[in-house]
C-alpha cells in the first residue's frame, strides 16, 4: 500500500474556547474547572484497516485512495497525529442505572480535533486508543468484537435514517487486549481495534451534570453558551435573555430525543445503556456497548446481561427512561434558568411528541395515513403472543392482500415455531380489521407496499449476523465485515443474491453469546 497525505484541516473551536485541565497525560484524577485533558493517543503495533465507510470519509473529504493508504491506518489507529489536530478526552458524569456514578468521563476516547465540512464542523473521535484521566481501573481500550460491533451499527443507523453518530473507520491495532468477556472469572486475550467516530459534537447529558453537581455555575453557563453557539444556530440566532436561549436548548433536545427514540422503536433497535453519560445533547445515538435488535418481537427484552435483572433499560421502557434522563438533564440547566416551569413544561412535551411521533410512525409502518388504536394495540398483541419476527413481518405484511381469504398463510415465515389454529385465526381476524381501516382511509393499494417498505427495512444489523462479521473478523478475514456494511447501506431495497442477511435468527444463535447475551464488556 502506498503512503498518502491526508490533508485534513483542523478547526478547533472546543479546545480554544473551553477551559484545558492544566495537567496533561493519563493519571487518573478528578478534574476539576475544566471541560477537558489533553492527552495522545497510545502507540500501537500494527495497525491495520478493517473497513471504512464511503459515506463517511465523504464527509470528511477523503478519497477511497486515501483511506485505503498506510498513512489512514496510522492516522486512525491512533499512531499518528496530524498537524492542526488537538487530542484530548473530555470530562462528564453521569447517572449509571439510575444512580448517580459522579466523574466518568472519555474513558477510551479521544478526540483528535473539528474539522470543517460542507454539510458543518465534525470532530473526529478514536475509541480505543489508549487511557485517559478518565479511564478510572479500565485500560482505555477497545476490542475487535466491540468495535466491528460500534462501527456496523453506527452506519446502518445513519442508512436506516436514525440519528447517530457516524463511525469513519475500523483499525486493527495488531495488539491483545484482556476481557472477562461475561464477568465471570474467566478473562481472555482478544485482539485489539479502534474505531474513528464523526459527530459535530460528542457532548451530553453527562457533561452538564458534571458542571451541575460541582456547582461550577459559571463554567456551565459558559459551557452551555458554546453548545448552543456551535451546534444550535437557530437559538443562538434567535437572541433573548441568556435564560429563554437556555430554555430553547433544552426544549430542542427534548424534541430531538423523543424523534430519536421514535426511530429506535420502528427499526426494533434496543440501546441496552442508556445511562445519562450515553445521551446525546445532539439527540444522536450514541455508544453502541450491549446494543441490540428485536428479533422476536418482546418488548421486555434486553439485550445486556449487566441489566438482566432490573431491565431498565428494555425495548418497551426506551421511551420513558428517555424522559427520566432529559429530567436529569433539567436538573443540570435549573441553576442556569431558576424557575423549573418551563422545564417540566419541555418534558411534558417530550411525552406528546413521542407519543404522536410514534402514532404516526406505526400508522406509516402498516401504510394508513392515519393512527388506528385498536388496530395497532391489536397488532402488539399478536406480535408478542407468539414468537414473531417483528423486521420480517413487517415487509411480509407489504406484500400481502388483507383480504385475500389464505392471506395469514404469507405470513408464516416471519413465525419462530408454528402458531396454533387460534393463532391463525386471531391474525385472519386481525387481516380483516387491517383491510377494513385501509379502506376507510382510502389507502391506494398500487402504492400501499412501497409506502410501507420505504419504513419498514428488510435488513438490519441483527445481532448473529454481528457476530459472524467479528468470527470472520477475528480470524484476520475481514471480507464479511464489509459485505455486511455494504448490505446496510441499502437497508429498504430488495437486494437479489442477499437475502441470507434478511434471514430470521437461526436456532443456533438464539442462546449464543454475542447473539442473544451482550454485557458492557468490550
Ligand atoms: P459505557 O458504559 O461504555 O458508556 O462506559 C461508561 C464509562 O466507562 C465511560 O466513562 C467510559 O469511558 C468508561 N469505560 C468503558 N470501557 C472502558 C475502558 N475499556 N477503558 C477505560 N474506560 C472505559
Ligand atoms: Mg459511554
Amino acid at each position: 500500500m502506498q503512503s498518502l497525505d491526508l490533508s485534513l484541516e483542523f478547526d478547533n473551536q472546543f479546545t480554544a474556547e473551553m477551559p484545558a485541565d492544566p495537567e496533561t497525560g493519563s493519571q487518573r484524577r478528578q478534574v476539576r474547572a475544566a471541560l477537558y485533558s489533553r492527552v495522545q493517543p497510545q502507540q500501537v503495533r500494527a495497525p491495520r484497516l478493517v473497513a471504512y465507510s464511503r459515506e463517511a470519509a465523504e464527509l470528511v473529504g477523503l478519497s477511497d485512495a486515501q483511506c485505503q493508504s498506510d498513512d489512514f491506518a496510522a492516522v486512525f489507529a491512533g499512531n499518528r497525529v496530524l498537524p492542526g489536530m488537538d487530542p484530548h478526552a473530555t470530562c462528564y458524569g453521569g447517572h449509571q442505572f439510575g444512580n448517580w456514578a459522579g466523574q466518568l468521563g472519555d474513558g477510551r476516547a479521544i478526540n483528535l480535533g473539528e474539522i470543517n465540512t460542507a454539510g458543518g464542523h465534525l470532530m473526529l473521535q478514536l475509541k480505543g486508543a489508549g487511557p485517559t484521566p478518565y479511564s478510572r481501573s479500565a485500560d482505555g481500550l477497545a476490542v475487535l468484537r466491540s468495535s466491528v460491533r460500534e462501527f456496523l451499527c453506527s452506519e446502518a443507523m445513519y442508512h436506516l435514517g436514525v440519528p447517530t453518530t457516524r463511525a469513519l473507520s475500523l483499525v486493527s491495532t495488531g495488539e491483545m487486549v484482556v476481557r472477562d468477556m461475561l464477568y465471570d472469572g474467566n478473562p481472555e486475550e482478544e485482539p485489539g481495534a479502534v474505531v474513528c467516530r464523526l459527530s459535530p459534537s460528542f457532548v451530553r447529558f453527562g457533561h452538564f451534570q458534571m458542571l451541575a453537581a460541582r456547582r461550577e455555575h459559571k463554567l456551565l453557563q459558559q459551557f452551555t453558551e458554546h453548545v448552543i453557539e456551535r451546534d444550535f444556530a437557530a437559538i443562538a440566532a434567535a437572541g433573548g435573555t441568556p435564560e429563554d436561549r437556555y430554555i430553547k436548548l433544552f426544549e430542542e433536545v427534548c424534541r430531538r430525543t423523543a424523534d430519536m427514540i421514535v426511530g429506535w422503536m420502528r427499526v426494533g433497535f434496543v440501546h441496552g445503556v442508556m445511562n445519562t453519560d450515553n445521551m446525546s445533547i445532539l439527540g444522536e445515538t450514541i455508544d453502541y456497548g450491549p446494543y441490540g435488535w428485536l428479533e422476536d418481537f418482546d418488548p421486555d427484552w434486553t439485550p445486556n446481561t449487566t441489566d438482566a435483572q432490573q431491565r431498565r433499560y428494555r425495548f418497551g421502557q426506551q421511551p420513558a427512561v428517555a424522559q427520566w434522563n432529559l429530567m436529569q438533564l433539567a436538573n443540570a440547566l435549573l441553576p442556569l434558568v431558576q424557575d423549573p416551569e418551563p422545564l417540566e413544561a419541555a418534558l411534558s412535551a417530550y411525552a406528546r411528541r413521542y407519543e404522536q411521533g410514534w402514532q404516526q410512525m406505526m400508522a406509516q409502518k402498516l401504510g394508513l395515513k392515519e393512527f388506528d388504536e385498536p388496530l395497532i394495540s391489536g397488532l402488539l398483541q399478536l406480535l408478542s403472543s407468539e414468537e414473531t419476527d417483528m423486521t420480517v413481518f413487517y415487509r411480509l405484511l407489504a406484500q400481502l392482500e388483507p383480504g385475500d381469504p389464505g392471506a395469514w398463510q404469507i405470513l408464516t415465515p416471519a413465525y419462530y415455531g408454528s402458531p396454533g389454529t387460534a393463532h391463525q385465526q386471531s391474525v385472519q381476524a386481525w387481516l380483516s380489521a387491517y383491510q377494513h381501516s385501509l379502506q376507510t382511509q382510502q389507502v391506494d393499494s398500487a402504492t400501499r407496499a412501497a409506502a410501507m417498505n420505504a419504513v419498514n427495512p428488510k435488513y438490519v444489523l441483527r445481532n448473529y449476523l454481528a457476530q459472524l462479521a467479528i468470527d470472520d473478523a477475528e480470524q484476520g478475514d475481514f471480507a464479511r465485515v464489509n459485505e455486511t456494511l455494504e448490505v446496510l447501506r441499502r437497508p429498504y431495497e430488495e437486494q437479489p443474491g442477499r437475502e441470507a442477511y434478511a434471514a430470521k435468527r437461526p436456532e443456533w444463535a438464539r442462546t449464543r453469546v454475542g447473539c442473544s447475551m451482550l454485557s458492557c464488556s468490550s
